[in-house]
């Protein structure tokens, strides 16, 4: 059978988070304050036989709603089902296979799998003791494409501006910034596309929206790349169902969902004073979780998990700062959610470290 299938994908797993249901999961940073009402209200009222038919084949009316949104023209806007297969069709729309991508390590653990899938090679960049990038190291790489998360996952640091900016300036390739935790950050990166047309943002509605379960994503970027994008995507990918939600929740739900913000941002500087009392590290985070660097982290997880609380554990990471060295490139990545559910996390994590003391 292997004579059957790519080279490729030879390396290629499937992705398998541990995702059996917790009482209290603050593992993968989706939002734990329940769905926006306007979207609620668009679900119910969805009229079921509109389902025979194709939805939009690009998306316009969601694409409009996130011109309204985001504030940029409708025709910088490509959507797809979730930022992850928006960066898939990015990839694809501008990599050759056998092109290098640069991507900055640790980071986004799908993106590897995105570059294989599309037979380009990752590259990956180990980030500097700060969590900032290398930017000589990125550039020496002359990649097709370069990737950079910001705030970055799963360290939930920030990326500055003049770094992406020195990256873009040097790049004979694409840049993809992906901001899917833009909402709990200080500033986004978008307002480089105007300096540096060669820059694509990615944005979500799976995190600070409360909608993973809707897969909708969208990119940001020069018409002209943003229309490569959707060749290389297709048509029909956001489902009609996804379009009504999404499209209420855009219009009518941005309040509530940057009281939601302010709520978690609260909670998460909270939460890092917390860890700091107990003497463990926490990177600086503009996201809505936090990374800390431990020792043993996947035990104290499994402990965690034992007593109904589930956290995203790291292991191998590679030890670029001082903290991830003393942790033997171990981590806790802990999502904030309303402060009842981080306090139960917190309980747990000091039961869970006494017993694997
Ligand atoms: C969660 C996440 C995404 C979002 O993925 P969707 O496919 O939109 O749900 C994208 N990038 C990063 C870094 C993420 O953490």
């Amino acid at each position: 059978m292997t004579s059957l299938m790519r080279v490729a994908y030879a390396a290629l797993e499937l992705y398998s988070p541990e995702r059996d249901p917790a009482e209290i999961d603050l593992s993968d940073n989706t939002s734990r304050f329940g769905i926006p009402p306007a979207a609620a209200a668009a679900l119910r009222s969805l009229p079921a036989d509109s389902l025979t038919r194709y939805p939009e084949t690009y998306a316009a009316s969601l694409k409009q709603a996130l011109s309204g949104y985001a504030g940029v023209p409708v025709e910088c806007i490509a959507t797809g089902c979730g930022s992850d297969d928006v960066i898939d069709s990015t990839i694809r729309a501008f990599g050759e296979p056998g092109d290098s991508i640069a991507i900055p390590d640790p980071s986004f653990a799908m993106i590897p799998s995105f570059a294989r899938m599309n037979g380009m090679n990752p590259v990956l960049v180990p980030l500097d003791s700060d969590y900032g990038v290398n930017v000589e190291s990125t550039n020496a790489v002359q990649a097709a494409i370069t990737y950079i998360c910001t705030p970055n996952n799963p360290t939930g640091t920030t990326i500055a501006a003049e770094a992406i900016d020195r990256i873009a300036r040097a790049s004979r390739g694409i840049v993809i910034v992906d901001e899917a935790y833009v909402e709990f950050a200080t500033r986004s990166s978008a307002d480089l596309i105007g300096r540096h047309p060669n820059i694509i943002v990615m944005r979500t509605l799976s995190k600070a929206f409360g909608l993973a379960g809707l897969r909708v994503g969208y990119a940001i970027g020069d018409p002209q790349l943003i229309a490569e994008v959707e060749k290389s995507r297709g048509p029909y990918k956001v489902s009609g169902v996804a379009t009504a939600a999404a499209t209420a929740a855009l219009r009518e739900d941005a309040d509530w969902v940057r009281m939601r913000v302010r709520d978690t941002v609260a909670n998460r500087d909270r939460l890092t004073r917390e860890l700091l009392a107990r003497e463990i590290e926490v990177a600086p985070s503009e996201a809505n979780f936090v990374f800390a660097p431990l020792r043993d982290a996947r035990r104290i997880a499994a402990a965690m998990r034992t007593r109904g609380v589930a956290v995203r554990p790291f292991d191998n990471l590679p030890a670029v700062s001082p903290a991830l060295q003393r942790s033997c490139g171990a981590a806790l990545r802990i999502s904030v959610g309303p402060w009842d559910q981080v306090e139960r996390a917190l309980d747990a994590l000091d039961e869970a470290r006494s017993e694997c003391a």
